[in-house]
């Protein structure tokens, strides 16, 4: 429980600062930063950290040995040397409370066609309460509430009274190696909060993820003899049936699984990118997909991966050119545990008194069917991952945007968990 002196001080300071978050989320909106190319947004972060006096790692994946970390995924194709991450530590002289890491990413997902954006994605506007942009719900909001719930401390007078790492990664949109990284470096902490755009509620639990490429061989003729070939493009739709099956396979374990029985179809399958083939006339020699599965918590990782090959074996089989050139799945991302946090840690019993006396309502928990980068620190560090924070819609959509007035409400909320988990000394 918040002093009430305290709050009040603290929602004046959020209140005062609110014109300056707004502008500065804008700022962040602008920033195209698409996988590969965060660095502009990440400089500008840092920047930012610096001026508020903290002092900011900042470094690229390339400059860290991971891969023989859990939760490390591997990646094709990608320019680590561009990978650009940002901690900055707010340290406190003693430490009085609990230590602390907020952590967002500022990497987005691709846009796609602009003509079917009402605003364009990276122009952010604001209309009735909301700001629209590609990244605007999905995270740079909840990264402007833990940088602005900070700021309402200090402009309230007030420090934290334990170390405070504020972190922006990139990676959580295909591998979670950012948030990885910032562990292999060495930072801990008595709890992280990661404010991704969950609408004020806790995530009790989330399914996990497994990103593969499926690389299919076939055999080029001229179509007028198509029977005398094979068509990679045709034997990637028999593949990606199977894996479909795969999928209703395992929601219908679902049905029994502690956490995901009331979920409809938890587990989604996504065929996400194509590519293949050469020329109309031919039947095309090559053909690739890049997949997305999920997979229940509590299922291991291995044995998720087995039921793919083994999926794609089997289709592979009912096919005379497959069956003696088999299809290659290529792990190339996301190897993510499912996730849960177990109720009733101290870092959720204190989010859960904060919230209640912000919000006036208790804190709700939620179980997704996407990951987030919480999974790392909950199950792999022994640190309570906390996912939690503002509201919007249209993640990965057309037209994405952040509510303005949740995320206000929001970063009071952090700010009063700040103060209360991590304690505060006057400045
Ligand atoms: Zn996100």
């Amino acid at each position: 429980m918040t002093d009430p002196a305290l709050l009040a001080r603290l929602r004046a300071a959020v209140d005062a600062n609110w014109d300056k978050q707004v502008a500065w989320l804008q700022n962040l909106v602008r920033f195209p930063s698409l996988r590969g190319k965060e660095g502009p947004c990440q400089d500008w972060i840092a920047r930012e950290f610096a001026a508020r006096g903290w002092s900011v790692d900042r470094y690229t994946l390339s400059e860290v040995a991971m891969d023989h970390l859990p939760g490390y995924a591997p990646v094709m194709d990608t320019d680590y040397t561009q990978a650009v991450q940002v901690v900055a530590a707010v340290r406190a002289p003693e430490q009085q409370g609990r230590s602390l890491i907020l952590q967002g990413h500022v990497d987005v997902v691709p846009a796609g066609p602009e003509e079917m954006w009402t605003y364009k994605p990276f122009d952010p506007v604001i209309r009735d309460g909301w700001m629209y942009g590609r990244g605007a719900h999905d995270m740079k909001q909840g990264v402007s509430a833990m940088v602005f719930a900070m700021d309402a401390l200090r402009s309230a007078g007030l420090a934290p009274a334990a170390d405070v790492y504020v972190q922006t990664v990139t990676e959580e949109e295909c591998t979670g190696n950012g948030a990885l990284s910032t562990l292999a470096r060495g930072y801990r902490a008595d709890a992280a909060l990661i404010p991704e755009p969950t609408g004020g509620v806790v995530t009790r639990a989330h399914v996990g993820v497994l990103w593969f490429r499926l690389r299919i061989r076939g055999v080029p003729v001229h179509v007028a003899v198509a029977q005398s070939g094979s068509n990679a493009i045709m034997s990637a739709f028999a593949l990606l049936k199977e894996l479909q099956g795969l999928t209703a396979r395992i929601n219908a374990r679902a049905k029994d699984h502690p956490l995901f029985a009331g979920i409809t179809d938890p587990v989604k399958f996504n065929p996400g990118v194509i590519r293949g083939g050469d020329w109309g006339s031919s039947t095309p020699a090559w053909c690739e997909v890049d997949c997305r599965i999920g997979l229940l918590q509590g299922t291991k990782l291995a044995d998720a991966r087995q039921e793919v090959l083994d999926a794609v074996a089997q289709a592979a089989q009912h096919d005379a050119f497959l069956a003696n050139n088999p299809p290659e799945v290529i792990w190339n991302g996301f190897q993510a545990d499912g996730f849960h946090l177990p109720p009733g840690s101290e870092a959720e019993q204190v989010l859960a008194a904060t919230h209640q006396q912000v919000y006036g309502q208790p804190m709700q928990a939620r179980t997704s069917t996407e990951v987030n980068d919480a999974r790392f620190y909950q199950l792999y560090y022994g640190i309570t991952g906390l996912c939690y924070g503002p509201g919007g819609e249209g993640a990965h959509a057309f037209d994405e945007r952040a509510n303005l007035a949740a995320l206000k409400t929001n970063t009071l909320s952090i700010a009063a968990f700040i103060a209360e988990w991590c304690g505060v000394r006057e400045v």
